[in-house]
């Protein structure tokens, strides 16, 4: 740690430089001391960081680029324009949106677009992993669109295909949404998309936790299934500033989500997010494939390291994951609450879910974990690393080992992975320390 926290305290009035150290606590504990499994989450490159901390955070610029209501914009204009043309060859796309400011902004923007009032969507079922925001409790439900949940097939643990073409042949919805957030499995697009043209609805595939791997060519793109339009947030597989995305093909599609992210659902777009999120297109561009295919060997080997450790892991008869998820039973060892908050005592942070088999009352105490792997492999975790990884967690929760031991090793652990890779390098020590993010570097 590059900073001097005794510098703050003795300048500042002490309710001040609480908030730097509460923050400072913060980068310390969840950058450099804790393993991050949350499934939504990533960490930028020094480089995209540095490209973040910018003036461009201050200034407003509604509109498109060249076509704005406020001056000074002629650098935002041009980051703007190079994005969305990465975007678009790099997703192999023709038009991008890049101004919802997060995945939820993307879905409301076009699922306006698509629906009003009283119109239906059908939906992932919620089993399948579908978002909130897909539902009657998130932005479909604000704009008043009818919630329809495809089937679900437990066996396959995804959308039940026979079932949901007959659904769409008979509810002609006016869109289907396909996507999801506890996602270890690519939903059938083309078999969907094929039976809602027949019916002209339109298809959207909620990319929010896959898009940096699609970007590595290691999860089929939709739009080259017979998907429409994709919506993504810009953060999760990609592992870029937080934000969302629009693409698609249609031009009518794109020119109407663009009349409807402005001035419905975004005034400013948070500048100061383009360039970060540019460099990290680029940096797909140039690792995205190595990075998607590890991120898949780390995902499929944690499955079957935390399985012969003794946890009930999902889907076995399917190899367990096709993306950077793995999902755990964990009613057996106290449930999904309680096992979520003895792994954060140990520095081993996830998240609890639903599973399938949970009713939807269960939200509290769930039975199940999710976790992604897209981090720690940003970190430089490979498959060994992560199969020790799955034997603390054994030592943690089958056998109960007493937590502060387990985080005395998770931090040690931790300290093998301090380099952020599938990045460019740059050489930090030949940048001023005042040009640096002061807290982290
Ligand atoms: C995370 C997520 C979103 C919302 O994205 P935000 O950027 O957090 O608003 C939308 N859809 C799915 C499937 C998600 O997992």
């Amino acid at each position: 740690m590059v900073v001097d926290l005794s510098l703050f305290k003795n300048i500042l009035p002490s309710e001040v430089y609480d908030v730097v150290e509460i923050t400072y606590n913060h980068n310390r504990w969840r950058r450099f001391e804790t393993i991050n499994l949350i499934a939504s989450e990533n960490v930028m490159s020094p480089l995209a960081e540095m490209l973040y901390v910018t003036d461009m955070m201050h200034r407003y610029a509604e509109g498109k680029p060249k076509k704005r209501y406020y001056q000074g914009l002629r650098y935002v204009d041009e980051i703007e324009l190079m994005l969305m043309k990465a975007m678009g060859e790099l997703f192999n796309v023709e038009y991008v949106e890049p101004r919802a400011i997060s995945g939820t902004i993307a879905n409301a923007t076009v699922f306006k677009v698509l629906g009003g009032y009283g119109d239906k969507a059908l939906i992932a079922p919620v089993q399948a992993g579908a978002h909130v925001s897909h539902t009657k409790f998130g932005v479909l439900g604000a704009l008043g669109i009818e919630h329809i949940e495809l089937p679900y097939d437990p066996e396959e643990m995804n959308i039940d295909v026979d079932k949901a073409l007959k659904m769409i042949e008979e509810v002609k919805p006016k869109f289907v949404v396909l996507g999801g957030s506890v996602y270890l499995f690519p939903h059938p697009v083309k078999e969907i998309a094929e039976a809602a043209h027949n019916v002209d609805a339109k298809v959207v595939y909620d990319a929010a936790h896959v898009l940096g791997l699609i970007a590595g060519k290691k999860w089929r793109n939709p739009l080259k299934h017979g998907a429409d339009i994709v919506t993504a947030s810009t953060h999760k597989t990609f592992p870029g500033p937080q934000g969302g995305v629009i693409l698609t093909n249609i031009k009518e599609i794109y020119k109407a989500v663009a009349k409807v992210v402005f001035p419905v659902f975004v005034s400013n777009h948070h500048l100061h997010r383009l360039p970060a999120t540019l460099v990290t297109t680029y940096e797909m561009k140039y690792f995205g494939e190595r990075y998607a295919e590890q991120v898949i060997k780390n995902a499929q080997a944690f499955a079957e390291a935390l399985a012969s450790e003794g946890f009930k892991v999902l889907g076995e008869h399917k190899g367990y994951t096709r993306s950077h998820q793995v999902v755990l039973d964990v009613a057996d060892l106290g449930g999904g609450a309680s096992v979520a908050q003895r792994l954060e005592d140990a520095n081993i942070v996830v998240n609890k879910n639903l599973l399938p088999k949970d009713p939807p009352t269960a939200i509290k105490n769930p039975s199940g974990i999710r976790i992604g792997v897209q981090e720690m492999t940003r970190w430089g975790m490979k498959e060994q690393d992560f199969q020790e990884l799955a034997s603390l967690m054994r030592e943690l929760i089958i056998d109960k080992h007493d937590s502060v031991e387990i985080r005395r090793k998770v931090v040690e652990f931790r300290k093998r992975f301090m380099k952020i890779h599938y990045a460019f390098e740059v050489n930090y020590d030949n940048i001023k320390v005042s040009e640096k993010l002061p807290l982290l570097w």
